[in-house]
């Protein structure tokens, strides 16, 4: 790895791998994301800032995510209640906004955000069979103040509730029907 380790590197990386041990006991023991039929993940190592996998999991049949109520289910673009939720708002808040689109990482060479926030709002989940699904993204009535940003639901990187309650940390959870998500893992390999 490039650069140099700092002793708070080696404590913060060490902090990653655990968490990502006990996420893999989540998949693999508690089937939290449903029963597995092959899961396989992927840590990129960054020249600055901490590692972080990237994983992809193929479910069983009978647990196949194949229709809007399941994605519901299990993933989430909006945030929370912020009376009956307040700890998951705050977290949502904290970890699972995209942006502000300014660095060169996230802008193309037109200026737009290469990961196309903010994302369009819509009332329903629409599940695609050759993709990524448009996630449920409701408009909210009181828009949310970070520093000098106002955000709603189209700046929400898609999230499971459990996970980010559990690790409180930024774990990006999509679903998808096609081979789409397998080139985006081979991309990470071929990386390293
Ligand atoms: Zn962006």
């Amino acid at each position: 790895m490039a650069g140099k380790l700092t002793q708070q590197y080696i404590v913060d990386a060490y902090s990653v791998q655990s968490k990502l041990k006990e996420l893999i006991e989540d998949i693999d023991k508690r089937h939290i994301m449903g029963v597995y039929v092959a899961y396989v993940y992927v840590i990129e190592f960054q020249k600055r800032g901490l590692p972080h996998a990237h994983m992809l999991i193929w479910l069983e049949e009978s647990d196949k995510i194949l229709d809007p109520a399941a994605i519901d289910r299990l993933i989430s673009a909006e945030f929370p209640d912020p009376i009956a939720h307040a700890n998951l708002h705050e977290l949502v808040k904290v970890h699972m906004l995209h942006g502000p689109c300014t660095s060169a990482r996230c802008l193309d060479e037109e200026g737009h955000c290469s990961k196309q926030f903010p994302k369009s709002l819509r009332e329903d989940t629409l599940y695609n069979p050759s993709g990524y699904p448009l996630y449920k993204r409701r408009p909210i009535e009181t828009p949310i103040h970070i520093g000098r940003r106002t955000v709603d639901n189209s700046w929400v990187v898609p999230y499971n509730a459990y996970l980010l309650e559990k690790y409180e940390a930024h774990i990006n959870v999509e679903a998808c029907s096609s081979m789409k998500s397998v080139k985006y893992l081979l991309k990470y390999i071929q990386r390293i």
